[in-house]
Order: C-alpha cells, then structure tokens, then sequence
C-alpha cells in the first residue's frame, strides 16, 4: 500500500498521512463513476441546478475551513485562500444556471425537423496541479457536473486536503454517491488510468506543458476529448505614457501572488525605455514592500514555495552571476521562503527570461517602441496571459490584438473571471475553460434530422 506524508511549506513538518489509491482502486471509482452517470444524466435540468446550488452553498458555509485547510496544506495566504473556496462557490452558482439552459438549436431542413441535443460525455477525469487546488478543481468539475457528466478528479499529490473535503460537502449538498469522486494518487499511476481507461471519455488537465504533451498523445490512442491548460511566461508591456505609478504598483502582485506559482504570472516585464528610470525607481519601492510572511497572517501577500523540490528548482534559475536588480524581503528560519527577486538580463536569451519559473523572480526587459514590445512580447513558446499598460486608447486596442495570448488585461493585472473564458495559445494549451462557452467543452454536439413526410 502505497502512502505519501503531506508537509507544511511553512513549517517543514508533517501534516498528514495519506493513502495513494492504485490502478485497481481507481479503476473501481471509474466504475463506480460510470453506473452513477446513468442515473445522474437523467436527474431533471431543475433538479440538477438546485443540487448545484446547494452544492455552493455548502461550500460557503465552509469558507474558512477550506481556506484554513489550504494555508495549512499549501501555504497559500490566508486572503487568497479565502478568494480561493470563495471563487468554486461562485462557479458552481455561475453553472447551477447551465442545467436548464442546455440549449439546441432546430436547424431549417427540407421534409423534415432538424434538432441538435448537447448530450453529456460520461465520466470526466480531472487531473489538477498543486497551484491553486480549488479554483482549478472547480473549473473542470464545475460544468462538468452540471452539462450531465460524472467525475474522477486527482488532486496534486502534494496538496489533495480541500479537494477531499469538497468531496465530502457534494454528498452532504445531496450529489449522488458517486458522481463527484476524488482520487488521491500519483500522476504515473492515478493519471495515466485516466488517459487509458476506455470509460474516461474526457480528459481536463493542469498543469507542466512536458506532462500535458504525453497526456495529448496518450489521449490520442481512444481519439478522447482533452482539455489543456499549461505554462506560460507572460509579459507585462508598459509603455511610457501609462499612469507608470500604478503600473510599477501593481507589477509585484502580478508576478509574485502565490510565490510566482501561477500560470498567469507576468514574469516578463517590457518597459518602453524612455521611462525604464521612472518604473525601475518605483518598482524596486514596491517590490521592498512586499510582504512575504506567515501566510495565516491576514497582512500577508505572499507565502513560501509549495515544497524543498520547488525551491531547489527556482533556486537553480539563479546560478552565481545572475543579474539580479534587486529582491524584496523573506522570513528567517523553517519554511521554503524565497526572496521576490528582479532580474535585468541583457537580452531575450537568459535561461530565467524565457523559461517558466513557477517562483517569485521576474525578468524586465527594455523595449523601444509599439512594434518592439509585440515582437518581443510573442517571442516565446507560450502564450496564457498578460498585461498592457498605455493611456493611448488605439495603442491599447492594436496591442491588445497583437499579443498572442488567450487573456490579456489593459491597465490592469487580473484577467481571471469566472464567466469570461479562460485558456492559452500556442504550448500554453487547448480548448478553454470557464465563461459560457465551457459547456461546450463537457458536451457532444447531437444532431437529430425527425422525417415529416412519414
Ligand atoms: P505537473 O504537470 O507535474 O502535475 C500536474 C498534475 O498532473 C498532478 O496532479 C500530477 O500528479 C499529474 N501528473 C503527473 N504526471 C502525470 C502523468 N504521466 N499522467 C497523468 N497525470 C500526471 O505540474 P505541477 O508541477 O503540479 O504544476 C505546475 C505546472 O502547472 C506549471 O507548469 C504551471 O504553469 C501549470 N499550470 C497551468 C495552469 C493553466 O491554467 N494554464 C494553471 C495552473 C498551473
């Protein structure tokens, strides 16, 4: 039997001592997962969307115990944490609504009615990485659950506690036995059964681009639905004309919320050259600021990394001779603490610029003018998020265009919505999450010609 002991990133100490399901214990859930999807695809659209909602307001009530849980499991500070339960009771709300607005279409057919169904897929299998353990958990299970299908879903080996427990508050809300179940277990083991099982008729994943790329071709061999969402190494373009104060004030908490562990970071700063002094001046004031302390405490911004291996593996972005500009502040003594750190490389070519770091550093690059910063901003493998700072409302639209990125913001950092949809280009992934379309992504699209001439 196989077990994996969760440690504090905080602390260092063990947590808790979990069982790792195997292959045989998770082919029994998909089973079991499989039976619970005749049933629950036939439970009426009203029905579906009251369990939906009721589903979240459980969830609510338990807002601070799942926050607590993830400070305790992950590190997290405590307002994210709060943002983090708080964000999976509004997307299950947000698809209580889906159920009875699973819409077809009548097409216009000679001799005849032409209808198209959105029909459920069966069992879907989540995998989510140890970022952010509940909002992505939500993301898959939440249009999922409510276009028809049932769940499997496998938390991060490192940070399984609040997927659990949002197992548990599914069957008290009244979701059948059965049709949200959460498998703690190994990626290589609990995983890959997803991507083989012939029942797992779709696969969301989250997580590194290198494991996404074998899941893609594992999906390949039963042509299975796949959702993708990868790395990314955004850019932050700020040009000089920007209300540059707010830019250089909000630019720490765009790349270092979550420690730098997010997709989204804007990890690659490109500032107009003419005002490089000005932003550098204040950034370094801001990034000073940061406060990076015990994540329980409600002043903190940022925590430690999730663990001894992310740390090494941030650590060794910043070999001896690294350009490093400056860094903000970290706690002494046990936790895997890291310093915000800014690099100034001298061109595009450091490792620590174009590679995701998934860590507090950040690389800023000088740009000269608008056709520079989308050059240098698309030159990259990926392409998820990012930020355009400009008070030029064309400039603001043409670069907006140009960015080859799935969720951009202008004059501002947050680009995560809930309703707004949600995913990356080129290796940062495939297929989008979250918003109306998403529905789209859980569902077959069935067409059905009904022959009047009879
Ligand atoms: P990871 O790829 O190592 O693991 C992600 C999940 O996949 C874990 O649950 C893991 O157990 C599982 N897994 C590992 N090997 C597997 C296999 N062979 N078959 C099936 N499942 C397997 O990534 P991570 O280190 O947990 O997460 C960090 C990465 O996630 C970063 O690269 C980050 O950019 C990415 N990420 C992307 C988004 C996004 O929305 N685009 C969001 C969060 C994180």
């Amino acid at each position: 039997m196989s077990t994996y002991t969760i440690i504090s990133p905080v602390t260092e100490k063990p947590v808790q001592e979990l069982h790792l399901a195997d292959v045989a214990e998770t082919d029994a859930t998909i089973a079991k997962a499989q039976k619970a999807f005749e049933s629950w695809r036939l439970v009426t659209p009203g029905d579906r969307a009251k369990l939906l909602r009721k589903f979240a307001a459980i969830v609510d009530a338990h807002n601070e115990e799942l926050a607590q849980l993830e400070v305790l499991n992950s590190g997290h500070t405590i307002g994210n944490a709060r943002w983090e339960a708080g964000n999976v009771r509004d997307v299950l709300n947000y698809y209580s609504a889906a159920p009875e607005r699973l819409f077809g279409r009548q097409i216009p057919v000679p001799n005849g009615i032409d209808i198209t169904f959105k029909e459920p897929l069966g069992v879907i299998g989540i995998i989510v990485p140890w970022n952010f353990p509940m909002p992505i958990a939500g993301w898959g299970f939440g249009p999922a659950l409510a276009a028809g299908n049932t769940v499997v879903l496998k938390p991060a080996e490192l940070t399984p506690l609040t997927a659990i427990r949002l197992g548990e508050l599914a069957l008290e809300a009244g979701i059948p036995e059965g049709v949200f179940n959460v498998i703690p277990g190994k990626g290589s083991v609990v995983g890959d059964r997803f991507v083989t099982h012939p029942l797992v008729r779709k696969i969301v994943f989250t997580g590194s681009t290198g494991v996404g790329k074998q899941i893609m071709r594992g999906c390949a061999d039963q042509v299975k639905r796949l959702t993708l969402e990868l790395g990314g190494k955004s850019a932050n373009i700020i040009f000089a004309d920007a209300d540059i104060e707010k830019a250089a004030a909000g630019a720490p908490g765009a790349v270092f919320d979550n420690a730098g562990q997010d997709c989204c970071a804007r990890s690659r700063i490109l500032i107009q050259r003419s005002a490089y002094d000005k932003f550098m001046e204040l950034f370094e004031g801001a990034v000073k600021k940061f406060r990076v302390e015990d994540p329980s405490l409600d002043t903190a911004e940022m925590g430690p990394l999730i663990s001894k291996v992310q740390f090494d593996r941030v650590s060794e972005f910043l070999p001896s001779g690294s350009p490093i500009a400056f860094q903000g502040n970290k706690p002494e003594g046990a936790g895997y603490w890291f310093a915000p750190t800014v690099l100034t490389p001298k061109d595009s070519n450091d490792r620590a610029y174009r590679e995701e770091i998934f860590g507090p550093v950040v690389s800023v690059l000088p740009f000269e003018d608008e056709a520079d910063a989308i050059r240098i901003a698309n030159d990259s493998e990926y392409g998820l998020s990012g930020s355009i700072w400009s008070r030029d409302i064309g400039r603001a639209v043409r670069v907006s265009r140009a960015v080859e990125a799935g969720n951009l913001s202008v004059n501002s950092n947050s680009s995560v919505r809930y309703w707004t949809p949600f995913g990356g280009y080129k290796q940062s992934g495939l297929g989008r999450e979250l918003g109306p379309d998403a529905l789209d992504a859980f569902t077959e699209t069935k067409n059905v010609f009904f022959d009047t001439q009879v």
